[in-house]
């Protein structure tokens, strides 16, 4: 099936007489006949048990997304952050490292700067357009993973999935992607090498603003018995001495993360939040190719515009990552734009503040057109040497094109614009 079909009939197929529309299962429990069938469950979760860990309602979206990207198997967060935590949770512990591309979102430079080195795992940023020669430094022997954006939030430069594979691989351990702002639609980061995927759903895929939410996706090619990995080999104590390479096989990593992490962390979404996440999956791929139009459209516009310093969409030609974005993102670069306005933050304030449709909100990739002030919003935490790193300019607005009729949305920058001195 091509992706516009796996986004309406993936993951649930009703049989006769059942709901055409994938049923919200609203049950913490499930019941069963005999102690013992239960307990058989707990040496192997073939069915539902309990809702800290699945759902029959989350599970169809799990089965979906996974194979939105082509991947064995993927696992329902309540947000994008969790998902990027247990992403690397998964691979490391106190006294392992992990390196990041350090254009990398906000949330995830703080997760891995300061939260986890808490915990022990340090983070190594590297500069995602740095010579191989030079990104072998980073390697360490306590190495376990390799993780990057394809499409940045908000510095929109495009990833090298495929330099970043081979330098992972050649280390022995797995690339991990934040595939957020391209969506599957635009880019499936496997069929370049990645391993692991990570998304926040709470953009693009539900694309309405009506819940948050995260996954993980495992592309089931990774090598987990490859000799850096003992905790996919050996017994899991804490799991009736399971061995996760043994007994899963392809699906080791996203089941080790389900009954180790999501039943140590419990952070699984409700049984209505996948059911509207579903809503949003199935309109995806029509709604993909209308922001990446719209977005060009605008990028054009802001390109040529007098008050407006430089814009920053891989889609431009003029763009430095447009090559990078041919590539890896063949049909468009999502509806998100940043750009820097000719007289810096007190500018970008007044711009925001004077557009009537555009909403000034938290928020990305939404249905609606929306900007933020990313140095005093989101990347608010970051230090000044951090807001660099990650490609932001006091001055930057992000604006994020919605599905207006784009020259609705071009009217109303030109709103903003007039209010600019
Ligand atoms: C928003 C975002 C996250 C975090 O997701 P939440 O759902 O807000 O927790 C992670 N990565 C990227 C690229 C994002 O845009």
């Amino acid at each position: 099936m091509k992706i516009e079909t796996q986004c309406l009939h993936e993951g649930y197929t009703p049989k006769n007489g059942e709901p055409r529309v994938l049923p919200i299962v609203q049950s913490t429990t499930y019941c069963f006949d005999s102690t013992e069938h239960i307990a058989q469950l707990f040496d192997m979760p073939t069915e539902f048990m309990y809702s800290r860990f699945a759902n029959p309602t989350v599970d169809a979206v799990e089965k979906k997304i996974a194979a939105l990207e082509g991947g064995v198997g993927a696992m329902c967060t309540t947000s994008g952050q969790a998902a990027t935590l247990f992403s690397i949770l998964n691979l490391c512990n106190a006294g392992d490292s992990f390196i990041a591309a350090s254009t990398i979102y906000g949330g995830s430079v703080n997760l891995f700067a300061v939260t986890l080195k808490k915990l022990g795992i340090e983070c190594i940023f590297v500069d995602g357009n740095a010579p191989i020669s030079e990104l072998e430094k980073a390697f360490k022997p306590n190495t376990k993973a390799v993780f990057g954006e394809t499409l940045a939030n908000p510095a929109l430069t495009v990833l090298d999935i495929e330099k970043f594979a081979s330098l992972a691989h050649g280390h022995g351990v797995p690339l991990i992607i934040d595939n957020t702002f391209a969506t599957p639609v635009l880019c499936r980061p496997f069929e370049f090498g990645a391993d692991i995927i990570v998304h926040s759903t709470t953009k693009y895929m539900d694309g309405h603003a009506v819940q948050g939410g995260g996954v993980i996706v495992d592309s089931g090619k990774f090598d987990w018995a490859n000799g850096n990995f003992p905790d996919f080999v050996d017994p899991d104590e804490s799991y009736h001495g399971v061995s996760y390479t043994k007994t899963f096989g392809s699906m080791a990593y996203i089941i080790k993360a389900r009954m180790q992490l999501m039943r140590d962390f419990g952070c699984y979404p409700a049984a209505n939040s996948a059911f509207l996440l579903n809503l949003g999956l199935e309109t995806l791929p029509v709604r993909m190719r209308q922001y990446c139009s719209n977005a060009l459209r605008v990028a054009q516009f802001l390109e040529k515009h007098p008050k407006v310093e430089s814009v920053n969409y891989p889609g431009l030609a003029t763009n430095s990552y447009h090559a990078l974005a041919k590539k890896y993102l063949p049909e468009g670069c999502s509806g998100v734009i940043s750009f820097n306005i000719a007289g810096g933050r007190e500018n970008a304030v007044r711009f925001m503040d004077h557009l009537e449709l555009a909403s000034n909100v938290v928020h990305v990739a939404d249905i609606r057109t929306c900007v933020l002030h990313p140095a005093s919003a989101t990347h608010r935490q970051l230090t000044d040497e951090q807001l660099v790193a990650a490609g932001i300019n006091a001055g930057m607005i992000r604006l994020s094109v919605g599905l207006e009729n784009v020259e609705d949305i071009l009217a109303d920058l030109e709103k903003g614009f007039a209010a600019v001195i």
